[in-house]
């Protein structure tokens, strides 16, 4: 595989006050999963190393911070070039170190870059309030503020449009910035640090640590960050918010999913089957709104599975860099044992294992997995109540579109969740009982576009507010209210006649 021009790393840097920093006591390995080989090493930083950092990005947001909101929309359109200039480098990247195929992965850039988009028009986004005469001569309105040294911790599987979610939105809001992207990609992050710089982004801004549990600590635990926003398992992500909550910082950490879609029997089921197929198996099912489970309602189900099993059959698998390939491996030989397992553990279960992706022929080198695709699962099963992360889809068979609904909303995850229908009645009976935060009728993957927000409910978010469009906007940023009084008098006038206001022993009200 070629390695991208820009990236002659064989060791892969922190980046602290514009610069990289590539001593340390402790490294990690860089997989290329296509082969299975390592291919860079990667710095882990250590509580040193996040406190260095820290003092960078303290170092530069008072001056960031009183940067007209216009001049920092400017060094976003700037960067926004260069981001859209080399996105397809970007993506080889991310295709080299997460072996989800090139065109998957240039979409997935598009995605953030879309975020970078919505970034640019923050001098509208940041305007407050204002109420005139909210009592006589008095005057109220509110003002947005950055909230100071923020921090975002992000998973293997996005390894620019999940960063992307964060660092530009609160940049744009006046905050300065740490990112520890995942161990297992951290070559996308620095080389988004690099192009933000040549877009005149100042030194300390954007600063980006790689490393595991040891930094992610240091990071929680360091008073000079005041807000932490995660994207990764729900394990993690429930750490991460309560021990964020112990620290007195503000904290949004989404988690995993178990995407449902609910399939009725008046869809049009060769457009289903074909959504769910890429929902299912695009980007080897790790992603946290893949479809991993298809609940088919009555007659829909025996169809629905004929179909599933043909065409997941012909998806091929690949390098990702790789021509035709539909299907890379997955991140890591780990993973992709540990998704093989989940495989044993339904047929074990009881399951229908209609496709078994163990005895697909795929490459020999890497960590590669074909597709599976169960049917007849029971929501007991460990391959229905686990996020198993990896090429596997499970169906379940209902009754009814109420089982259907009452299906989903048991369920722990509540990331995304479809339904196919061809009937507006039912879509929206759904779409209003259904309790998860993203919802598709006829569309697979609702991810939102990126002027509205990301994020899902229950075991899938810990916090209150989701990323990027306005929400991000309310994260990144304190409100104050100030209430002004300019009595209407003519000074000189009131400081000859001696009347100075009493002293307001009640509880002052306007009016
Ligand atoms: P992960 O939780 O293992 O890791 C995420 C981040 O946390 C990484 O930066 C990692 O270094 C750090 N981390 C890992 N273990 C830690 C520990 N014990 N203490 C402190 N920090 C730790 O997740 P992953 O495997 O990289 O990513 C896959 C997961 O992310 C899936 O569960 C997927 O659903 C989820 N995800 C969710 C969303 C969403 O929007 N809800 C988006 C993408 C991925």
């Amino acid at each position: 595989m070629n390695k991208p021009a820009e990236l002659k790393l064989g060791t892969v840097p922190v980046w602290i006050n514009g610069k990289p920093v590539s001593t340390a006591r402790r490294y990690g390995d860089v997989f290329n999963p296509a082969t299975g080989q390592v291919t860079k090493r990667v710095v882990f930083a250590d509580a040193s190393t996040v406190d260095s950092a820290v003092k960078a990005a303290a170092a530069a947001l008072p001056a960031w911070r009183d940067t007209p909101p216009l001049r920092r929309a400017r060094v976003m359109q700037e960067f926004l070039g260069l981001l859209k200039k080399n996105q397809k480098a970007l993506a080889a990247i991310v295709t080299e170190e997460h072996g989800k195929t090139l065109p998957d992965a240039i979409g997935s850039v598009q995605r953030g870059i879309e975020v970078v988009e919505f970034a640019c028009g923050i001098p509208h986004l940041l305007k407050g309030e204002y109420a005139e005469n909210a009592g006589t001569q008095v005057d109220t309105h509110t003002v947005r503020q950055p909230v100071g040294v923020c921090a975002g911790i992000t998973p293997f599987n996005f390894p620019v449009m999940v960063p992307l979610w964060m660092f530009p939105m609160a940049i744009a809001c006046g905050n300065s910035f740490i990112l520890k992207p995942s161990e297992k990609v951290p070559s996308a992050s620095l080389r988004m640090a690099e192009l933000f710089q040549e877009a005149g982004l100042p030194d300390g801004v954007l600063n980006v640590l790689h490393g595991d549990k040891e930094a992610v600590d240091a990071i929680l635990g360091h008073p000079g960050i005041q807000a932490v926003s995660f994207v990764g398992s729900t394990p993690i992500a429930k750490y991460i918010y309560e021990t964020c909550a112990r620290h007195g910082k503000r904290v949004q950490a989404l988690g995993g999913a178990k995407n449902h879609a609910v399939v009725l029997p008046d869809a049009d089921l060769e457009f289903a089957a074909d959504a769910l197929i890429g929902a299912a198996y695009g980007s080897a099912g790790e992603r946290c709104m893949a479809v991993s489970a298809v609940v088919a309602v009555g007659a829909a189900g025996d169809p629905l599975v004929r179909l599933l099993e043909k065409k997941a059959k012909t998806i091929k698998v690949g390098a990702g860099d790789a021509e035709g390939v539909d299907m890379g491996p997955l991140v890591t030989g780990p993973h992709r044992d540990k998704v093989a397992g989940y495989v044993e553990a339904g047929l074990k279960d009881g399951a229908r294992l209609v496709l078994d992706g163990r005895d697909s022929a795929v490459p020999k080198e890497g960590f590669f997995l074909g597709t599976s695709l169960f049917d007849h699962v029971k929501p007991e099963m460990t391959i229905y109540k686990d996020e198993i992360f990896g090429p596997v889809l499970v169906m379940l068979r209902v009754d009814t579109l109420d089982e259907a609904i009452a299906l989903v909303n048991r369920n722990p995850y509540a990331n995304g969740t479809a339904i196919f229908t061809e009937s507006g009645g039912a879509a929206r009976r759904f779409e209003n009982e259904i309790q998860v935060g993203m919802v598709g009728v006829n569309v697979p993957i609702p991810v939102p576009v990126a002027y509205f927000s990301f994020g899902g409910w229950k075991s899938s978010l810990f916090g209150d507010l989701h990323v990027h469009g306005v929400e991000s906007v309310k994260f990144y940023t304190r409100t104050k209210v100030v209430t002004t009084r300019w009595p209407n008098q003519d000074v000189s006038e009131r400081l000859r006649s001696g009347d100075t206001p009493a002293p307001g022993f009640h509880m002052p009200t306007l009016g």
